[in-house]
């Protein structure tokens, strides 16, 4: 049995003063690949953060266990520092830093062991393997990148920390074609050459098609309402929201 690497236990959570989640519990197993799903506005994005400490939400109970560790009262630096990744953490764009350099200081501040050599070829190697053309590596941090080169930026951080956790939100990315797959591929590599385990958001099921989800999880209005196997997925597909909505509405 793989140890339980996330837990949640009655995390509420508010912004300005407005709660946001109710009492949610959550536990994500070492290996697993777990799918968060819920309409929009229920507060899926704002478990991420509330996940990586960001300091905009205000954690009114509960206690988030991490490898055995209580991190609630972390910053979101120290979260990422023991293996808690989210995506869109990268500043879009940093003039006059090529991408390489900043790369490396992000390696360095996670105290990652890499000698220079090691790095270059590692990057160019992960670069190669997401299908980015390596002069990227030398240009300025996402000035003039295209949506997709900036993904495959995020897939190559990630692909470089190898966090035990990472948590992708691609909910309201209004990802195209090009960037899904990236995505895509940038998963399966985690997963193939790191073990990772993953909480991915998303309405875009086609980004799960080459994975195997263990659990899917249903939120609506800040409440986890469901837990079940992959096959909730697609009747969610099939069927929507709806039922879950009425589930929360009755509980009032
Ligand atoms: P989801 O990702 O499921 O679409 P969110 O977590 O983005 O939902 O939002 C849940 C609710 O919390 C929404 O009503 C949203 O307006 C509100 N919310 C989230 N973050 C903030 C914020 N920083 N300031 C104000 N309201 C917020
Ligand atoms: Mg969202």
């Amino acid at each position: 049995m793989a140890h339980t690497l996330l837990s949640c236990r009655n995390v509420s959570a508010s912004v300005d003063e407005k709660p946001i989640l109710h009492d949610v519990d959550l536990d994500v197993a070492a290996g697993e690949v777990h799918v968060l799903m819920g309409p929009n506005g229920a507060g899926k994005s704002t478990l991420g953060h509330v996940l990586m400490g960001d300091p905009t939400y205000e954690l009114t109970s509960g206690t988030v266990l991490f490898d055995g560790d209580d991190i609630t009262g972390l910053s979101p630096d120290k979260r990422s520092r023991t293996g808690l990744f989210l995506s869109f953490q990268a500043p879009v764009e940093i003039p006059g830093v090529p991408l390489r350099s900043f790369l490396r200081t992000m390696v360095d501040a996670h105290d990652i062991a890499m000698k220079n050599k090691e790095f270059k070829r590692r990057t160019k190697e992960l670069a190669e393997a997401l299908d980015m053309d390596t002069v990227y590596l030398d240009r300025e941090l996402g000035v003039g990148f295209s949506g997709g080169e900036k993904k495959k930026v995020e897939m190559l951080q990630l692909l470089l920390l190898q966090p035990k956790l990472a948590i992708l939100d691609e909910t309201d990315s209004g990802l195209d074609v090009d960037a899904l797959s990236i995505v895509s591929r940038g998963m399966e590599l985690y997963r193939k050459e790191c073990d990772g385990t993953l909480l991915i958001i998303t309405h875009n099921t086609r980004i799960l098609e080459q994975l195997h989800v263990d659990r899917t999880h249903v939120m609506v209005d800040g409440h986890m309402v469901a837990e079940g196997p992959a096959s909730l997925i697609d009747e969610i597909d099939a069927q929507g929201f709806e039922r879950y909505e009425s589930l929360v509405a009755d509980a009032r």
